[in-house]
């Protein structure tokens, strides 16, 4: 099969399942961000030409080369990938959506460089679900999560969008959702702009689509296993 034809096919079963879920859920359906990490730059063409409209990317070094071959199609970039300060820059020229944003320093960062954008950059805040949350898996505690919501309606040229999260590695991703979803609410509250739940990768979306999830974060269903 040629990589159109799969691409295209794995897109029609994913959307449709997607579909299911949320008609038996009885609730809207969610905009899909493909992840395109690890796949090269005509993966994200055809995709396009099949009617994606929003593409994730997790490394800064990787996907500029790729926004920038491919600039005039009409896409989203999300940024979902942790982010260290020093690639605040680079990743704002690139991105539309930034879903990674879990600290201070991040923010301050950001708030130093996006008034070089024609737009304000979407930013969602990360949220750590793990249990016992650890830094490498990113994302702030859940207790500050509104305290970083003040910060970002404050800074100049970043818009609060709402919260993302990734399940943890063990332990239940319905339970882990629905505490993002609680979140949620609490961020919508102070700002109801807020209004976005990034959640659910391949393996785990029909749980973020019960618990609310506005935006799916979708991999290897579509394009298939990554090697690194
Ligand atoms: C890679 C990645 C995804 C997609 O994962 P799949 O399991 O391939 O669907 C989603 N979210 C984040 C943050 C990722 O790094």
């Amino acid at each position: 099969m040629d990589r159109r034809d799969e691409l295209a096919a794995n897109l029609r079963d994913v959307q449709s399942d997607i579909a299911a879920h949320c008609q038996r859920l009885g609730r809207e359906l969610p905009t899909l961000v493909v992840v395109t990490k690890t796949w090269p730059a005509s993966d994200i063409g055809l995709l396009a030409q099949l009617g994606v409209t929003d593409v994730g990317e997790n490394r800064d070094q990787e996907a500029k080369p790729k926004h920038d071959e491919l600039v005039e199609l009409d896409l989203t970039w999300h940024a979902i990938g942790q982010l260290q300060t020093n690639k605040a820059k680079s990743v704002s020229q690139w991105a539309d959506v930034l879903h990674s944003v879990d600290r201070p320093d991040l923010v301050n960062a950001l708030s130093k460089v996006v008034h070089a954008r024609a737009r304000a950059l979407k930013v969602l805040i990360q949220v750590n679900l793990d249990i016992n949350p650890r830094d490498e898996r990113g994302g702030c505690l859940p207790e500050n999560a509104l305290e970083l919501a003040e910060l970002i309606s404050q800074t100049n040229g970043l818009e609060l969008k709402g919260v993302m999260g990734v399940a943890p590695l063990e332990g239940s991703a319905d339970e882990a959702f629905a505490r993002l979803k609680a979140i949620a609410t609490e961020i919508r509250g102070f700002d109801e702009n807020a209004n976005w739940i990034s959640a659910g990768m391949s393996g785990d979306y029909p749980e973020a689509l019960k618990n609310g999830a506005t935006h799916l974060r979708i991999g290897s269903t579509v394009l298939g296993h990554r090697t690194y």
